[in-house]
Formats: C-alpha cells, structure tokens, sequence
C-alpha cells in the first residue's frame, strides 16, 4: 500500500509500505481522510510531546473510513461499515487501567504515534479502538472525532453551568470546537478572542457570539461595553504562555479555568496564589480523550455540528509534505490517502 511513513525530524517519505495484516480482533480500515493534528507536527518538528514516538512509524491518529476487513473474534463491527478510531489504548492490567483511566496507562499504545495510523491507504486497530460514524456523514468530519473527543473530555474538566459567559482564546479548528461544545454545555455567551480578523466569521458562524481581536480589545473591553457581568469560564486553546496567563487574567470570581492547549514542556507563567485564593479559582486541563469517543461519534452522526467549514486545506497523500509547511495556520488540514 501506499503510506507516509515518518523516519527522522524533518522527514516523512510516501513509499509502499507492506499491507497491514489483521488477525484476532483487528479490523481492517480503507482509510479515507485522516487529520493532521498538531501532535503530528510536534512528532515531525521532534518536539516532545504527548507520548512517545519509535520511527519508521506511519503518523496520522485522526482517522475514518470504511471497513474491509474483520479479524475472526471480532463481534461487533462488520465490513463496510463506516468508522473512526480511538487511537489511544491502555494495557489493560496496569493499576491505572484497573481505575478506569487508561489514559494514564504508562503503556498507552497510541495508533499513529506509538504504532502505524491513519497516513496511508490502510489501518489497522482493535475492534475496542473502533466507533461507528452514521455514512451520510462525510469522512473528512468523520475523521475529527478524536479531536472532538478530547476537547469534549476538556470541556467536562471545564465545568461550564447554564448560563455561563464563557472566553475561548484562539479561535483556531480546536477553539471552534470549543465553541460549539460549550454551547451544547449550556453557555449563554461565548467569545472568541483571535487576532487574526478573518477566523471570526467562522468563529461566529460556529456560534460565538462576539469575537475580539486581542490586539485591539480585552475582553475586559467587551464586557464593559455589553454590560455582561464577568467571564465564568475561560478556556485556553493556543498553548502559549502569555495566552494561558491571559486566561487566569480574565476569568472572574468563583471562575474556571482550562488549560487545554499545548505549551513546550519548559514553559512556565507566574501565578500568584493570592489571586487564585481571591478569585477562587480552578485551574483545571485535560489529557486526550478518556472514554469521550463514543459521544464525539455520536455528536457527529447528528450532523449538529459545524466541522467541514473548519477544514482549510485538503490534501492527497502525495502532498502531505505540505501539510507540514502550512502548519495548520488556516485551520484544520486534512489527508485523503
Ligand atoms: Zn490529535
Ligand atoms: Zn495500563
């Protein structure tokens, strides 16, 4: 088969690559769109990130597509069948997996990380990594059920009430999901805060309500002049310092905080518990997708949610070199092997 198959930093070669062969309860996946996640340009940079990496690999854990094969103790899933996968899976045994967060599992095996994924014409996983997707929905929304799964773990840590005002900064592909997660939580008001002007129709497309650009604005600024009371929760999807401190900034009392982006792992901001014990606050994040899966495909099935229009850039497997030079800077960028 064909795949994209990661050596070394810097660099990925498309070559063919022997066919995936299932057996037991594996399942044969045609893959049909698969995302490129910011894990994958971490991984291809060498930076560290969320779990290990042992080259030659094939990248891509943001994957759908149709079923074609089924190994003999496979119960549930049936060829043709249209599906995504949970790439991440714990051993099981460990004492972590016996609490029921495998995600903590010190042996996660992670498909397109730790073991081939979804950046070739073929995949194979575990029938417990495989969640069926409804087939009137197209696969490039199909395959952006792993990220909507992690952000919808996020927005549990984050704790939003009816009713809440709740600040999303950055309004990239991860922050508009947020922003549509949050008002199926119950916010009365979201705001986006991006600098880059040409995101807020998106973003309000996807359900902001207001969008500020934090060059220009705080979102101290928008709620003085909308007469909104505060900011209950505020949700970071950048990953940057200054980003994360703004996000402690502008929460208000009894507020909540979500860390959800990814920072390097030496960044560090300053927090002065005075401020935390005079807000009240709590600082919370969220680590991958823990059991979320199974809603993100349901979610997604129901059509409700707004998805193709964050894709900006749709590649074959042959350009997927470009994917890592745009770098996601539009949005989601997604591979059709
Ligand atoms: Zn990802
Ligand atoms: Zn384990």
């Amino acid at each position: 088969m064909k795949a994209a198959v990661f050596y070394e930093p810097g660099v990925i070669k498309v070559r063919e690559w022997p066919d995936p062969v299932i057996s037991g309860d594996e399942v044969l996946i045609r893959v049909m769109a698969a995302g490129v996640c910011g894990t994958d340009l971490h991984i291809f940079d060498g930076a560290e990130g969320a779990s290990e990496c042992y080259p030659p690999v094939i990248l891509g854990h943001e994957f759908a597509g149709i079923v074609e094969g089924t190994g003999p103790d496979v119960k549930h899933v049936r060829i043709g069948d249209h599906v995504t996968a949970d790439p991440n899976r714990g051993c099981g045994v460990c004492p972590e997996c016996q609490r029921g967060r495998y995600h903590f599992c010190p042996d996660m095996f992670a498909t397109g990380v730790t073991g081939d994924g979804g950046f070739a014409r073929y995949a194979k996983v575990r029938e417990e990594q495989v969640y069926k997707i409804a087939d009137a929905v197209p696969f490039e929304e199909a395959a952006m059920c792993e990220p909507l799964s992690c952000c919808l773990h996020g927005i549990e840590q984050a704790k939003i009430s009816p009713g809440d005002t709740v600040l999303v900064i950055g309004g990239g592909t991860i922050g508009l999901l947020m922003v549509q997660l949050a008002h199926l939580a119950g916010a009365g008001t979201v705001i986006v805060s991006e600098p880059v002007e040409k995101k807020h129709a998106l973003a309000r497309k996807a359900g902001a309500d207001y969008c500020i650009n934090p060059e220009k604005a705080t979102p101290f600024d928008l709620i003085a002049e909308k007469g909104i009371p505060g900011i209950d929760v505020s949700i970071e999807c950048v990953g940057r310092a200054d980003t994360m401190q703004d996000a402690l900034t502008y929460v208000s009392r009894g507020g909540h905080v979500l860390f959800f982006g990814l920072t390097p792992p030496d960044a560090e901001i300053p927090v002065r518990p005075f401020d935390v014990f005079r807000k009240e606050l709590t600082i919370t994040s969220s680590f991958v997708n823990p059991h979320t899966m199974g809603r993100a495909a349901a979610l997604i099935s129901s059509g409700k949610l707004i998805l193709s229009d964050l894709i900006s850039d749709r590649l074959s497997l042959d350009e997927i070199h470009q994917a890592f030079k745009i770098r996601g800077k539009n949005g989601k960028m997604m591979i059709f092997p």
